[in-house]
């Protein structure tokens, strides 16, 4: 049944999640295999590019739906520190929730130097490592900007996974907010079919006090690093 409005509010997003949880699995990304059917599967992937306390609210409704979501987190982003007391707390309140931690990691800039990009990605991933209590996926931040490491450094480096490997996840449609835009349809549309989907939600896209205004100077700033 389709709604009346579709929104990027956390009202449209639990209506969404509810009505497709009975059709469909949501699982955490380090719960597929490689033969993992896909059919009627739900990954919900969030990536946390700009605070962690939205990604506390998107995880509270995720846990009274019960629809668990992986959570991507940044090690320098601007605006948030996993590393904090509050950071930490959040990480502990997603995974006891039935969600997932995994990292954002930052890739490679044009101007940069690939190996020294790799050790920063190790020592992030170890850190990551390290506030969570076990090895991690991976999935890389601002794709159209940087490049992200082969799938092969990824796997020597202990990773459980690359959001980005086809054998793992490529029977999945990918759609994606970017922008605080869906290209081909809303996510509620996408939840009501039955092909297996890989659904990248930025919380930051649906917080009440974000504005259609923000959006605009939001993705300038994360473009230069922020
Ligand atoms: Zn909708
Ligand atoms: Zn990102």
């Amino acid at each position: 049944m389709p709604f009346e409005t579709c929104s990027f509010s956390l009202e449209h997003l639990g209506e969404a999640l509810r009505a497709s949880r009975s059709t469909r699995r949501f699982l955490r990304f380090r719960d597929i295999s490689p033969g993992t059917p896909a059919n009627r599967i739900c990954l919900l992937r969030h990536d946390v590019d700009v605070s962690l306390e939205y990604a506390a609210r998107m995880a509270y409704l995720e846990q009274e739906l019960e629809t668990p979501a992986t959570y991507f987190i940044r090690m320098r982003a601007a605006g948030y520190n996993p590393m904090s007391r509050r950071g930490r707390a959040i990480l502990k309140e997603i995974e006891e929730g039935g969600g997932e931690v995994g990292l954002h990691y930052e890739g490679v800039g044009d101007a940069e130097d690939p190996d020294a990009a790799f050790r920063r990605f190790l020592l992030e991933k170890a850190m990551l490592e390290d506030l969570v209590g076990h090895a991690v996926g991976v999935a890389l931040h601002m794709p159209r900007r940087c490049h992200g490491f082969d799938g092969r450094a990824i796997e020597e480096a202990g990773a459980l996974y690359d959001v980005s490997s086809q054998e793992r996840f490529g029977g999945m449609s990918f759609v994606s907010d970017s922008n605080r835009q869906w290209r081909g349809g809303c996510i509620c549309e996408h939840l009501r079919g039955n092909a297996g989907m890989h659904v990248l939600v930025h919380p930051v896209w649906w917080m009440p006090e974000v504005q259609d205004a923000d959006v605009g100077n939001i993705v300038r700033r994360l473009a230069e690093g922020d």
